[in-house]
């Protein structure tokens, strides 16, 4: 099955260009296909002089893994590559790459600009931990530059993530980030949904991209990693502070699973796209579906980085729906967090509506208790399909 409703040549040509950049190897002896996990704590050396040259940095002399490690330098090269950028650190998850990149820019006394509806854990780290640190953070509506813009002077860091978990809002990296640049600012974009593939942002002037690798980039539900790349600079900056102090490094074990990710991302990115897409509009055009929140149907500005669009996104049954009978009539899709593996997943916002007040829960991100987040994954889409039909079948209220 072949979906041609919102696919451009875009699409086509970042498909092409990121199916170049997850082929190529590094050099290793033997020349296997597949690179080695060095799943080793420390390295030794031949002799005084290699050592002190290891610690002086006058050689690239692997010391100690929580420090660097071969297979992670595998996947930390193929993701810069990906995202255009000088250079990339992994991590231990997405939260690690986050933390330990906000920590390496701001100081006691900061201030952030993030948008309101970031990721759940960013937004929890932001509330609960930075105060700590005499940081502060104003949330903005990131898909109204000018509020944001507005927002700027004597920030820090600015925090985007295009788009935005749960609704999926847009914003416009390319006008954000020159503001941002223009006043000394550090702008940081979350890409976990996007993927390298299908947006770039350092190339529209961001400084920093961050990625929870547990999802598209990993793509098989058996790794929790994360990742950000930039420039050698700022990268620097982490590998110095953040990246060993909080000590939340990529293990080889993971690095090679998610590299072994990599080699396909392309082919399933497209397959989810394809799937996801469908399935969309089918639901916009059902009678028991009250709204769609998929960029692919925004005419913000900042579509025009995304390439092309994924298989994350919610939709909001009418009040004829019992969504707990919904969800429980699903076959296909199954109950569970995160997303960007081969399996279809929902989550039910109204389930997760017990959870602390405040913080924890999702009606501070602007969704209605009668969303349901959908990842659309690799099965059959006719199938999945079938799911849903049948699904709203058992639970429209009589
Ligand atoms: C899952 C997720 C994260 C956090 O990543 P972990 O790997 O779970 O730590 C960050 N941002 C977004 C958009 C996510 O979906």
């Amino acid at each position: 099955m072949k979906y041609e409703g919102h696919i451009s040549s875009a699409t086509d040509a970042a498909i092409a260009e990121a199916s170049v950049i997850v082929c190529d190897d590094a050099a290793h002896e033997h020349d296997p296909v597949v690179g080695p996990i060095y799943q080793t704590s420390l390295f030794t050396f031949k002799n005084f002089e290699s050592m002190r040259k290891a610690f002086a940095g006058e050689s690239s002399g692997y010391i100690y893994s929580r420090v660097g490690n071969p297979t992670a330098h595998d996947f930390e090269r193929r993701i810069a590559a990906l995202e255009g950028a000088e250079a990339a650190r992994g991590f231990a998850s997405g939260m690690a790459a986050i933390s330990a990149t906000v920590l390496s820019v701001v100081k006691s006394g900061e201030r952030i600009v993030a948008v309101r509806y970031c990721y759940g854990d960013a937004y929890r780290f932001f509330e609960k931990l930075l105060p700590r640190f005499g940081i502060s953070v104003d949330y903005v509506d990131g898909s109204d530059a000018e509020a944001v813009e507005a927002a700027l002077p004597g920030a820090r860091l600015l925090y985007l993530e295009s788009p935005t978990s749960m609704v999926f809002e847009l914003q416009d990296i390319a006008r954000l980030a020159k503001a941002a640049r223009a006043l000394g600012i550090v702008t940081v974009v979350d890409n976990s949904w996007a993927t390298p593939v299908f947006q770039k942002p350092i190339a529209h002037g961001a400084d920093l991209v961050v990625h929870s690798a547990s999802k598209y980039i990993g793509g098989h539900s058996d790794t929790v990693a994360g990742v950000v790349a930039g420039s050698a600079a700022l990268i620097a900056a982490i590998n110095e502070l953040t990246h060993p102090f909080l000590g939340a490094k990529l293990s080889p074990l993971e690095a090679f699973l998610l590299i072994r990710g990599l080699r396909t991302l392309p082919l399933r990115i497209k397959w989810h796209m394809d799937s996801a897409l469908l399935i969309a509009d089918r639901l916009r055009q059902h009678h028991h579906v009250a709204k769609v929140h998929h960029p692919v149907y925004s005419n913000h500005p900042g579509r025009g980085t995304l390439t092309g669009f994924t298989g994350l996104f919610t939709f909001e049954v009418d009040d004829q729906v019992d969504v707990v009978r919904f969800s429980d009539a699903l076959k296909y899709f199954r109950l569970g967090v995160s997303w960007g593996g081969h399996e279809s997943l929902i989550v039910p916002v109204a389930a997760s509506l017990a959870q602390t007040p405040g913080v924890n829960s999702f009606d501070r991100f602007g969704v209605s208790p009668r969303a349901i987040r959908l990842h659309v994954g690799l099965e059959d889409v006719e199938m999945l399909w079938a799911d849903l039909e049948k699904a709203f079948v058992t639970s429209v209220k009589s």
